[in-house]
């Protein structure tokens, strides 16, 4: 049986504006956001053998983004992402705000790895790849290097030609928008 867990409530709604911080609790990892119902919606991409799939947008919606499979979240961060484990996303709407609550972990050893990537718009193909032994004692490590991975992509364009067709990955950016510098912030309003 043991005892209950009484130190892991995360407001759906985060303290000093809307925008949280990654957290860990327990064996999850976990990000919560507010935005105004005028805001783009944080829209799923997730990629299939047949190509890129957009989750259709619902005003109450979870979606299971299941472990393995590369997605980006329009405006939230702009790369492609994969994570081992399952990563559930819940938006709902409330009172002309929207909600939205990302999880990732789950059982103990279920959570080990992550990688970012590119996915070229034009082709589908993946290229730059960084992988990351993370899980929930090392979560951070993807964190912690995701912004600088975003602005060396977009540094030198060798790094946004794919490999297969030669098309130019438009730039990127990483996950916090209070760390947007200006073409970090134009790219995403775009994608
Ligand atoms: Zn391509």
């Amino acid at each position: 049986m043991g005892s209950p867990i009484l130190h892991y409530d995360i407001p759906l709604k985060p303290e000093r504006g809307g925008f949280g911080r990654w957290q860990a609790t327990v064996d999850y990892v976990v990000w919560s956001g507010c935005f105004s119902e005028d805001d783009p919606p944080l829209t799923i991409w997730e990629l299939h053998d047949a190509g890129a799939l957009r989750i259709p947008e619902k005003d109450d919606l979870m979606h299971v983004i299941r472990g393995g499979t590369p997605n980006h979240i329009e405006h939230l961060f702009g790369y492609w992402r994969i994570c081992d484990a399952d990563m559930i996303y819940f938006r709902t709407r409330q009172q002309g705000e929207v909600y939205y609550l990302l999880v990732t972990g789950g059982r103990p050893g279920n959570y080990g790895r992550d990688a970012l990537l590119w996915v070229c718009p034009k082709c589908a193909c993946q290229f730059n790849r960084h992988d990351f032994d993370t899980g929930i004692a090392r979560w951070k490590r993807f964190w912690d290097a995701e912004l600088g991975l975003a602005r060396a992509f977009n540094d030198d364009e060798r790094l946004r030609t794919c490999p297969e067709c030669g098309h130019v990955h438009p730039p990127a950016y990483g996950f916090y928008p209070s760390e947007d510098n200006p073409t970090e912030s134009e790219a995403r309003s775009r994608w």
